[in-house]
């Protein structure tokens, strides 16, 4: 469902992603660790079409977003872009809702403006996700009057508003408290159960460690390892293991 090859990211002289490859099957959940400044950000924001790539080939769900002749790389027309979007959830660090909006309209949003579902259908829609969250009573209230893990479950809400394929997620948990984490991480796993294809950078590596088909390890912008969760938790790679004793 998500194929990246040769992917090449600059900022100028920084080389922040160098030839990253892999593949993510339909139902497989993903997290991606590695330290600060590896790449794991910018490695979304080029899904996610906030970056544009230096080079390399990005497929989502059988669309090409990206490839790359003679070196310089060819995205596909906006149609496809904006299909692509659409097909793809995303969850950040400080949830980014629209603040002068209710919750409920935070939700229905993306399916009213940019997919054109009626405005009807959208709002029982948005209701049913907020209500499987336990979101229900805080429809009509506004962002700054909800708790950190309030705001995050309403952007995991809004992401799947759109019924995605595949759901990224970068650092959910980090903006929040111990306490707060949990209840955001209890939703991830709620949408596990569901085999939704999930890919998560994370720094919660027990939370990892469970939930994970696999793991990617990332350092300066390479892939390190690319194993289920037994494997790259138990890796004898130096790089690895100095990045993960830091959590003992
Ligand atoms: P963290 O765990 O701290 O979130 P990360 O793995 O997500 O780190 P990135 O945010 O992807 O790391 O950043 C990777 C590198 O790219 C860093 O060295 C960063 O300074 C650089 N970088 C990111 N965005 C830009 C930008 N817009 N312009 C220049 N450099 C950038
Ligand atoms: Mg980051």
């Amino acid at each position: 469902i998500l194929s990246v090859t040769n992917l090449q990211k600059k900022f100028g002289d920084l080389t922040v992603l160098k030839d990253i490859s892999f593949q993510i099957s339909d139902g497989e959940i993903v997290s991606i660790i590695g330290s600060s400044g590896s790449g794991k950000s910018t490695l979304l924001r080029c899904m996610n079409q906030l970056e544009t790539v230096t080079s390399g080939t990005i497929e989502i769900n059988g669309k090409t977003l990206v490839k790359t002749e003679n070196g310089t790389p060819v995205y596909s027309g906006k149609d496809v872009q904006k299909e692509i979007l659409m097909e793809t959830g995303f969850v950040f660090q400080n949830f980014n809702l629209f603040p002068h909006y209710s919750v409920l309209r935070n939700v229905m949003e993306a399916p009213v403006c940019v997919a054109g579902v009626a405005k009807e259908e959208a709002r029982k829609k948005a209701m049913e996700l907020l209500k499987k969250l336990g979101l229900e009573e805080k429809a009509d209230a506004y962002p700054c009057e909800l708790s950190g893990g309030q705001s995050q479950r309403v952007s995991i809400a809004r992401a799947l508003a759109l019924e995605p394929k595949i759901l990224f997620f970068d650092e959910p948990t980090s903006a929040l408290d111990p306490e707060l984490t949990g209840e955001v991480l209890k939703v991830i796993k709620s949408l596990a159960d569901l085999h939704m294809t999930m890919v998560i950078v994370t720094h919660e590596m027990a939370f990892a460690k469970e939930i994970s088909d696999r793991v990617i390890f990332m350092d300066k912008g390479v892939i390190v390892e690319d194993d289920t969760p037994d494997v790259v938790f138990q890796s004898a790679n130096e790089r690895t293991r100095e990045f993960l004793g830091k959590y003992h």
